[in-house]
């Protein structure tokens, strides 16, 4: 028996297809399950938003359960299935191996002005912001210091959030089989005074970032994904490619380039389904 925990967004839609899932479940080989039990399948159902979110949720899960993404709007990056597919989704369900395809996430180490240090997973960025003023940070790679950035802050995406926040910034849009994360300015200053690299960068998975702050007066904000810490007097942020990655079904993913298409451009009307390992 396979067990099913669905999380869906509020709009009618949505809950119309998470009520159609349960009666289909009904009779089957399949069972939904409460959060207090793991899961195989996390099964959500809105918007890229909506796996974000559940992804945090559920963290504790991520090693032991696949994640599947209805989407009720756009194809997602995170959200293949449409809503009229539900029957071939339940056979799939049914028949399927434990096939998944895996993305790579950011580890997230805070340490504060006090040295407590609290550690975080995100799957598509970790920001660091000023909430007033100019930011100071010191920027290291491997514990080689590259370049002071003063500006409004910076970026530190994954592959799967390359096309997030990081592509709104100048980043590169970069494919999910590529395990690096991707630093990228925010308003940087670059004058004859101050100059930072202003490119983006890519860093290789054994590699890491360590951001130091110089200067308390900015209030610095960290944001990680959808969530927002502004009560952190943060001393510096670690981040590297995390032992641990999300795991999704991989009975159906719509090819990577596909996703690009449909959400940048938008030529095509129909999607090519694809095998995505
Ligand atoms: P939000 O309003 O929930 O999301 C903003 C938009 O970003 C939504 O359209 C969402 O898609 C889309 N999105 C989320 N993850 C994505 C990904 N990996 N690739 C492409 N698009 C993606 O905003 P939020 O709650 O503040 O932040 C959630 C995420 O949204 C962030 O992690 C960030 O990457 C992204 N974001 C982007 C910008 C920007 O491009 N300027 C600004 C804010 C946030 P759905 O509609 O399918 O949910």
């Amino acid at each position: 028996m396979k067990t099913i925990l669905i999380v869906a967004n509020n709009k009618p839609k949505s809950q119309e297809i998470e009520q159609a899932i349960i009666d289909k479940i009904q009779g089957t080989s399949l069972r939904l399950v409460e959060a207090d039990q793991t899961p195989d399948f996390i099964i959500t159902i809105g918007g890229d938003g909506t796996l974000l979110s559940a992804f945090h949720q559920y963290q504790r899960f991520i090693n032991d359960s696949r994640f599947i993404g209805i989407h009720t709007g756009h194809l997602g990056f995170y959200t293949d299935w449409r809503p009229n597919e539900l029957d071939i989704l339940m056979d799939e369900l049914m028949q399927t191996d434990g096939a998944s395809v895996s993305y790579p996430l950011v580890e997230i180490e805070l340490t504060d002005i006090y040295d407590r240090k609290t550690t975080l997973l995100g799957l598509n960025e970790c920001v660091i912001r000023s909430q007033s003023g100019t930011m100071v940070i010191d920027v290291l790679v491997k514990d080689y210091f590259l370049e002071t950035f003063r500006g409004d802050g910076l970026c530190i995406s994954t592959p799967t959030g390359s096309t997030g926040l990081n592509k709104s910034l100048g980043g590169a849009i970069i494919h999910p089989r590529i395990e690096a994360l991707q630093l990228t300015e925010i308003a940087g200053i670059n004058n004859r005074v101050y100059r930072t690299v202003m490119s983006p960068m890519l860093i290789p998975k054994d590699e890491w970032i360590c951001l130091n702050i110089q200067d308390q007066h900015s209030n610095p904000l960290i944001q990680v994904d959808h969530l927002y810490f502004d009560h952190i007097a943060l001393k510096s942020v670690k981040t590297r490619i995390a032992k641990e990655s999300i795991h999704f079904a991989q009975f159906r993913h719509t090819h990577f380039w596909d996703r690009v298409e449909d959400a940048f451009l938008g030529n095509k009307n129909t999607h090519q389904i694809e095998d995505f390992s």
